[in-house]
């Protein structure tokens, strides 16, 4: 499945927010946000105010991106979660939450998405006993995922999963860091998705 595969700090400056999309750079002074607070390009000091459009566009580009999903694929879940009982905009974060690269990236083998993404792409992830090569395969409660035996001494899972222990994880995900394990113990709620969004303005945006 297609990507995008620019640079990830372009997009944060895009939407004048942090998405931590690069992990530890993130979190010091070399973060691009933080460096130069105003979008990207020959006009970004010059935008003027946003239309009520524009505002909904710009929420909807910021959950995509920081899911790392194109316009299609994000479409699609949308009309996903617009079937399923629940608040629309809730039930969509839901379905991102739950994406196998999101939860791989969540329990802490990955420091950011796009290497969780590669993780699960190249083969180093189970889910359930069994080998998974798809990111956007959807986890249930109980989806038991684990590194497989063989990758788990690639240093950049180590090394994530020494912070992921400093850092702490989602209260809805178990995670057994000794045997690199873990357990999608709940469905998240709108209060555990960590992402600063505005939900019903994406719905308000595909529902035009
Ligand atoms: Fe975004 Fe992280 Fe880049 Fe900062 S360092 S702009 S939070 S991806």
């Amino acid at each position: 499945m297609a990507r995008y595969s620019g640079p990830q700090c372009r997009i944060c400056r895009r939407e004048t927010e942090k998405l931590f999309l690069k992990g530890d750079r993130c979190f010091t002074e070399k973060c691009a946000v933080e460096r130069r607070q105003y979008p990207p390009g020959q006009h970004g000091q010059r935008r003027g105010k946003l239309s009520d459009y524009g505002v909904q566009l710009r929420e909807k580009q910021k959950v995509r991106n920081s899911y790392g999903v194109l316009e299609r694929q994000f479409r699609k879940c949308f009309h996903q979660a617009t079937r399923r009982k629940g608040v629309t905009g809730v039930v969509l974060l839901q379905i991102m939450e739950t994406r196998l690269d999101n939860v791989v990236y969540r329990m802490g083998f990955a420091p950011n998405r796009t290497s969780a993404r590669q993780l699960v792409c190249h083969g180093h992830v189970m889910v359930n006993g069994r080998e998974v090569n798809i990111p956007s395969c959807a986890m249930v409660k109980g989806s038991l995922v684990e590194v497989k035996e063989a990758s788990r001494n690639i240093p950049l899972i180590v090394e994530s999963i020494a912070k992921a222990e400093q850092r702490g994880i989602p209260a809805w995900v178990e995670v057994d860091f000794q045997n690199f394990k873990g357990k999608v113990a709940e469905i998240p709620e709108r209060e555990e998705i960590q992402l600063p969004a505005q939900e019903q303005l994406i719905v308000e945006l595909y529902s035009k």
